[in-house]
């Protein structure tokens, strides 16, 4: 009997909010896909390899599937321990480490392959998106915090954990000096332009006690309606990005940055109007576009690994 052509991955996408698990196939066709609500607290962060368990038996219930499928790809909130299959210090859960890559192999026999979810951003871009003929690229998402992953002359950028391209922590600001949700430094790109940061940046600007605004949408809409408040705002804050995207720039020399994420992803439109006007010449502008994958860039870099797409 001929032997089965394994043309199908297991896809898990495991984000601060969400946990998405998918079937894809080797042409980034996603073929069923689930999302529920990560699992943030508990003992240990195990209870999130033992969702993802859970998750991946949920979507595969019918047994001849098995035989087509080539391995898992997990792509997770950075940073990550390549080393040692997990993810350190995720972002909005309550962990210090989350062993990924040992929990899934014992339980399904199959390769698993773990990557920072922006560097699988960057492959799902590279691979299966719009931007297939680039070879060098960076991925920017926006989300409830700001990182990025970077395609170089056709080489995934890795270094020495798995976090190349951390862009979210560059410093981009002296003048407020704000300290960084990451702990771990003051004028970080995060700080400032991410969705959970971005309402605290609004009243460090406006130097309001208020609560109002309660979140980033309100400000983009607020912006919409041409609020004054709202435009002068924007304009600080394309400041900002535009400070983060001229550092990425002279770091990767790209030909294209796709920025993903909710927050770019809603309102793309309004964040590049106001980051493009302060973005450095120093380098010839590559092209700055919203990804055509949405939320599902992650999963399908995830898978793109399993597919050995990835030269990184
Ligand atoms: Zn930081």
């Amino acid at each position: 009997m001929a032997k089965k052509a394994k043309n199908l991955a297991f896809a898990v996408d495991v984000g601060g909010t969400n946990l998405r698990v998918a079937i894809v196939d080797d042409k980034g066709k996603i073929i069923v896909k689930n999302v529920v609500k990560t699992v943030r607290k508990g003992k240990s962060g195990n209870v999130v390899a033992e969702q993802v368990i859970r998750e991946i038996k949920n979507i595969a219930p019918k047994a001849k599937l098995w035989e087509y499928m080539k391995g898992i790809g997990v792509s997770i909130a950075g940073p990550i321990d390549l080393k040692k299959g997990r993810s350190v210090n995720p972002p909005n859960m309550n962990f210090k480490f989350v062993p990924i890559v040992a929990p899934l192999k014992k339980e399904f026999k199959l390769p698993v392959h773990l990557i920072n979810d922006c560097n699988a951003g960057v492959l799902g871009e590279k691979y299966f998106g719009a931007e297939k003929k680039y070879n060098n690229l960076v991925y920017i998402t926006i989300s409830s915090g700001i990182g990025g992953g970077a395609v170089v002359n056709n080489n995934l950028l890795t270094g020495k954990d798995g976090n190349a391209a951390e862009v979210g922590h560059m410093a981009v600001d002296t003048k407020y000096n704000v300290a960084c949700t990451c702990g771990k430094g003051r004028g970080h790109w995060e700080a400032y332009a991410s969705g959970n940061n971005i309402p605290k940046f609004f009243r460090i600007f406006n130097d309001l006690e208020t609560k109002f605004p309660s979140g980033a949408k309100d400000i983009f809409d607020a912006a919409r309606k041409k609020d004054k408040i709202a435009l002068k705002f924007m304009e600080e804050l394309g400041r900002i990005n535009g400070r983060g995207l001229s550092n990425v720039i002279a770091a990767y020399d790209p030909e294209i940055v796709v920025l993903g994420g909710a927050v770019a992803l809603n309102n793309g439109d309004l964040l590049l109007k106001y980051a493009k006007k302060n973005i450095d010449k120093f380098l010839k502008l590559p092209k700055i576009k919203i990804s055509s994958l949405g939320e599902n860039t992650p999963l399908l870099g995830a898978s793109s690994m399993v597919f050995e797409l990835s030269c990184g």
